[in-house]
């Protein structure tokens, strides 16, 4: 009899313990998040027309990003997806769809940072580079340098087997027409819809990735860089605190440094990502400048905020939360 009570209590002893062990699991395991944007500008219910091609082109990068994060795979893998696809996207000011410069070329300008290590890996001015968010990568991963620009970054992209394509690649007619319509004073630039494409995905491990790919803006001076390629500026990944990913006027968003100051604020001012966020927007308003941004930080928390009229912009949670957007705050 005595020996069932014990065995008895000892079964009781191991099972609570154990269900303990499966609560403490469960509190500490880290949430996977993928957040992207698509670009913020004049995007309202009466001037898109296309609203489901939006809609599913993000939900194809989303989803396509947040299976390889479920999967297990790494937040870096998740970022160059989701982005990579955005730019093989017509829609998208990146890749395929990006903006002509003054003179009907295309320069196209992406970066990379990573959260657990703060390296990082940034591209601009490329002309023949099919996926800019894999030249910043490979930058990142095998040079030892962290932007590359221009003719050099294109022949590193080369050496690395990059994927090269004729820069008529880069033509569509929509984007053309508006560097006609923008050089004959048809419409303001403050007009444009924009689409930047970026990422931020927080993986399994804990670990935040942020990525930005650009055509940058219609109709910019030969070899105008903005904040998308500027690590801190358009990007930036800090496992302490968080990721961001920008799109807007990249000049106001460089003079702010607008990533890396999100992530002060929530590192040496206690704001939380959304408060951050929303005090950089503001400052950039009161300087002039328009967009926004998305984040992640380290719990798992999503954020975006924008002057605009409107962001594309998803995300998925490992909790089941799910939105894709395009108007409102
Ligand atoms: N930030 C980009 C740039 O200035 C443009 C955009 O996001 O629409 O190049």
């Amino acid at each position: 009899m005595r020996n069932l009570i014990f065995i008895v209590l000892g079964f009781l002893i191991i099972g609570c313990h154990t269900l303990e062990q499966v609560k403490k699991t469960k509190d500490i395991t880290t949430p996977i998040v993928l957040v992207i944007h698509g670009g913020a500008g004049n995007i309202n219910p009466e001037n898109l027309s296309n609203e489901k091609e939006y809609q599913q082109a993000l939900n194809e990068a989303l989803e396509a990003g947040y299976e390889v994060l479920e999967s297990g795979g790494t937040a870096l893998e998740a970022v160059e997806i989701a982005i990579a696809i955005m730019e093989d996207s017509p829609l998208f000011n990146a890749g395929k769809g990006a903006v002509f410069n003054h003179y009907g070329q295309n320069e196209l300008d992406a970066s990379v940072m990573d959260g657990s290590n703060l390296k990082a890996g940034a591209v601009t001015g490329l002309m023949r580079v099919k996926n800019p968010i894999s030249a910043a990568l490979a930058v990142m991963r095998h040079s030892k340098h962290v932007m590359l620009s221009g003719d050099g970054a294109e022949e590193f992209c080369k050496e690395q087997g990059l994927q090269m394509v004729d820069p008529s690649y880069f033509y569509t007619e929509k984007q053309y027409n508006r560097l006609i319509e923008i050089q004959n004073k048809e419409i303001d630039a403050k007009e444009e819809k924009k689409g930047t494409v970026g990422a931020v995905a927080l993986d399994k491990n804990g670990n935040i990735v942020a990525g930005t790919s650009t055509g940058g803006m219609t109709d910019k001076k030969y070899g105008r860089i903005g904040d998308s390629p500027i690590i801190g500026a358009g990007t930036y990944a800090d496992n302490n605190t968080c990721g961001i990913s920008c799109t807007g006027t990249g000049e106001y968003f460089i003079r702010t440094v607008a990533a890396h100051e999100v992530s002060n604020l929530m590192q040496y001012q206690d704001l939380n990502l959304q408060q951050a966020q929303k005090k950089v927007i503001e400052k950039i308003g009161r300087l002039g400048g328009d967009g926004g941004m998305i984040g992640v930080d380290k719990k798992g928390n999503v954020a975006w905020f924008f002057n605009t009229q409107g962001m594309f912009r998803a995300y998925k949670k490992s909790n089941g939360a799910k939105e894709i957007r395009f108007y409102g705050i």
